[in-house]
Parts: C-alpha cells; structure tokens; sequence
C-alpha cells in the first residue's frame, strides 16, 4: 500500500465517482494512478497535461467527496501530469500563483445560514450565478473565522464548474501586493497589468492588507477599474468595513461601496448548532446532541473555534479509544477555563422572561403556569452550566436528580416539535450567556 490507498479503495473511489458524477467520468480515468496519500491530500497521476487540466477543471469535488467517502477522512485531491507539455508548462507557470487553489469543502452547500450571514450568503450566490451582473464589486467583511473566505471560495467553486473556460483568480491581498512590487522591481508592470486584466473574477481576500501600501493600492485602482468597465466581477474581503480600513485611500472607499457591502455577523446559537452538526456530520464524526449543544453553547466566539473543538474532541477520542461522550467533550472544551453564570443568574433570566416568580420556581407549587418554567429553568442550567442533577434539584427546593432529569428529558423533547418553546429557551440561553461574561 505505498501510496497510502489500497486497491480496492481507490477502485472504489473510481466506482462513486461513476456512480454519483457519471457526467465527468472518462474512459481514461481506468489509467489514473493515486500516488500518495499525505496531510490529508491524495495525490493523483494523470497521462499527460490535458488530462490533469480536465480533472482540474472538472472533477476535484467529484475526486475529494469520493476520496472522503473511500478513506472515512477529509481529504483533498491534487492531479498531476506524468509527462507536462513544455508550452503548457510555460503558461501555466506564469499565472500559477493567481489560479485558485481552493479548499474543495469550501462551498455554498457546506455553508450554514443563519441571521448572521444571510445577507453575506445570498449576495454572494447572487454574485457567483451570474457574475459581473448583480453586485459589482462584493465586499464582504467581518472578523476572523466567521466565513468570508469560505464565501469567496465557494464563488469560485461555482463559478468555475459552471463555465470552466472562465477565468478565476483567487488571492490574497498580499500575493497581489508582493507580486505587484515584483513587477515594479523588474520593470515588468505590462506583464503585471495584463495578466491581472484577463480575470474574468478577480477575488482578493483580506483586503485591508492594502493598509498603507500605497502604490498597490494605486495599480489597484486601476486593475479595478479595468475590470469592472469590462464587466468582470469582483469579490473583495476584509476584516472591517471599508471605511474603517486604515489608510484607505478615498477614491477605493468609495469604489468599494459602489456594489455592494455585506456583513458577517458572530453566529447565534441556534446557527452554531447546525454548524456544529453539519462539520461533524462532513467528518464523519458522530456526535449526540447533548455534545452538539455542549459545543454550541460554550463557544461562542467563531466558526474556526467551534470547529477547534471538534477537531479536539475527534482526536481526544481517536487517542483514548473512547467514544464520543458528553464527559470527552467537556474535557475538549476545556471545562474548567470558562465561566459558568450562577443558577441564580439563569433563574432571574427564565423568571423575567417566563412570568414567574423566583420563589415560585424554588417552590412546590405544581400549577402548569409554574412547573413548565421550572422545567425550562433545570434544562437550561443543565445545558448551561453542566451540574449534576443532584446539584440542580439542591436548588430546587431539594428536589431528586431523577425530577431534575425528568424535567430535562421532557424540554429536550418538547424543543423538537414545539418552535415557540424553542425560540423563548434559545433566548434565554443566550440572555444567561451574555450575564456571565
Ligand atoms: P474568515 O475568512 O472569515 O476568517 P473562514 O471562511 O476561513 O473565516 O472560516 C473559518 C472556518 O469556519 C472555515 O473552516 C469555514 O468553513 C468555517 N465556517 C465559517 N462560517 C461557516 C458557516 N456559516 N457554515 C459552515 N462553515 C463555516
Ligand atoms: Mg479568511
């Protein structure tokens, strides 16, 4: 096994992809070798240059879901020639750096929506199913890890399957600054010019690196003009709002705000929930919903952190053999670091919002218009703070661990079907977040 792929994995791998992308498959495809599998990339072996241009511009996600579905892993896939054409090679050295080299999961399906970046989502969609004819540029901001490169590589993933003969450049703000001064170095700004100029999408992440760089700035300017005169689109990111990114010239202010601004906001919990799901589900990692909600609910920072805990949690678990468990993942999340708000805290917060009074929800009153507060309150200091049942039901007016897990159980179960209930039980979880920091 010395590419690190068995046999009857990748003849499997071959067989998906006939199966769910039959569209791509070519009779060649029997002649493709995998070479090695490292650092979560396999590497394929094509015959010539024209074939590893096709699986390039064709079959990545077909070849990385498939890779992902054979070995269990997240892999990516990267295709190369046996023997390249030298003519080919030549051009494709000189704009190598500018052709996207994207993350195959980056995409709009792997993208969670939520209040927070639906704005950002649909101009983004907007942008990539008909680029250079919606909002042009698209700026979108936001601070880190709450998915603006995710978009913009999800524009590109579309827009490049949809018209392969499109081209995408995808960059950072830095490559086109650095390759700027190269070119202004080597008095070779013409070349510079026109190869920047035959974008069809021009995407540059983390733009505010323009921040006191004037002369990038400047040939910015003017790449930028071109570009859009000519109807092509751009895609810009940036941790702040144009505006707010320091020593920006004026004149690119307000060219940036002549499409369209999107912001990305911090995810709710309900949004970090099915983040959580859908990058455990894309793992393969199985995770319960106690763990889910662990995750969710404790870290409330960004996606990258929240996918952080995962990966944690999967590793922890790998390293112990041991399954998944709600105790593992209070491990990962390092429990003991973060701040548990007082009971009293949560039950002042349910009292407001739910009417009652904090006597009555310590009481034994058994009226419904308390009991279901009650319960909404244990299940909330459970998720909350992760007490044992004994410890709840002390401040409960000493009632049994087995009432406590009773009132858990039946909320955790009423929240599936009754969205009223959850909408008062998310808002209230994140009221009592925000008073314990
Ligand atoms: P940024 O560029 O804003 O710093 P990224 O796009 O790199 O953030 O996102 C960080 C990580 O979080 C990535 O792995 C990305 O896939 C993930 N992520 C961010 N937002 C979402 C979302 N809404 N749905 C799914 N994954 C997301
Ligand atoms: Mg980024």
């Amino acid at each position: 096994m010395e590419s690190g792929l068995s046999a009857s994995m990748w003849s499997d791998l071959l067989a998906q992809i006939r199966l769910t992308h039959p569209q791509v498959v070519r009779a060649w495809f029997t002649q493709l070798a995998p070479t090695a599998l490292r650092g979560g990339v396999l590497a394929i072996r094509a015959a010539n240059g024209a074939q590893a241009r096709y699986l390039e511009n064709h079959c990545r996600n077909a070849f990385s879901e498939a890779a992902m579905a054979a070995t269990g892993r997240l892999v990516s896939v990267e295709f190369a020639a046996e023997q390249d054409d030298p003519a080919d090679a030549a051009i494709a050295e000189e704009s190598a750096h500018l052709r996207p080299r994207l993350m195959p999961e980056l995409t709009f399906d792997n993208f969670v929506t939520g209040p927070c970046n639906r704005l950002a989502h649909a101009s983004s969609l907007a942008v990539a199913r008909d680029p250079g004819r919606t909002y042009n540029p698209l700026f979108l901001y936001g601070s880190v890890g709450l998915g603006k490169t995710h978009l913009l590589q999800a524009i590109c993933h579309q827009v490049t399957a949809a018209a392969p003969e499109r081209r995408c450049f995808y960059l950072s703000c830095e490559t086109f600054a650095n390759d700027y001064m190269e070119a202004f170095e080597q008095g070779a700004m013409h070349r510079f010019r026109q190869r920047y100029r035959e974008a069809d999408l021009l995407v540059i992440d983390d733009i505010q690196f323009l921040s006191a760089r004037e002369r990038s700035q400047e040939e910015f300017f003017h790449t930028f003009n071109t570009l859009v005169q000519a109807g092509k689109q751009i895609v810009l990111s940036a941790d702040c709002s144009p505006g707010d990114i320091p020593r920006l010239e004026q004149r690119l202010i307000s060219r940036f705000h002549s499409g369209l601004v999107s912001v990305l906001d911090r995810p709710c919990l309900e949004t970090r929930i099915a983040i959580v799901r859908r990058k455990a589900a894309m793992r393969c990692i199985e995770v319960a919903d106690d763990v889910v909600q662990l995750i969710a609910s404790r870290i409330d920072g960004n996606v990258r952190e929240l996918e952080g805990a995962l990966t944690r949690l999967d590793a922890m678990s790998q390293a112990e053999e041991k399954p998944i468990t709600f105790e593992l993942a209070r491990r990962a999340i390092g429990e003991g670091s973060l701040r548990t708000p007082p009971i009293a805290a949560i039950m002042e917060v349910v009292a407001g919002r739910m009417e009652v009074s904090v006597a009555d929800l310590q009481s034994k009153k058994r009226a419904k218009s308390v009991t279901l507060p009650r319960h909404v309150c244990m299940y909330v200091t459970r998720e909350v703070t992760q007490r044992s049942f004994e410890e709840i039901g002390g401040f409960f007016g000493g009632r049994d661990h087995t009432t406590v897990l009773h009132a858990h159980r039946t909320i955790a179960e009423r929240l599936d079907t009754d969205h009223q209930l959850r909408s008062i039980v998310h808002e209230i979880v994140e009221d009592v977040r925000r008073t314990a920091h």
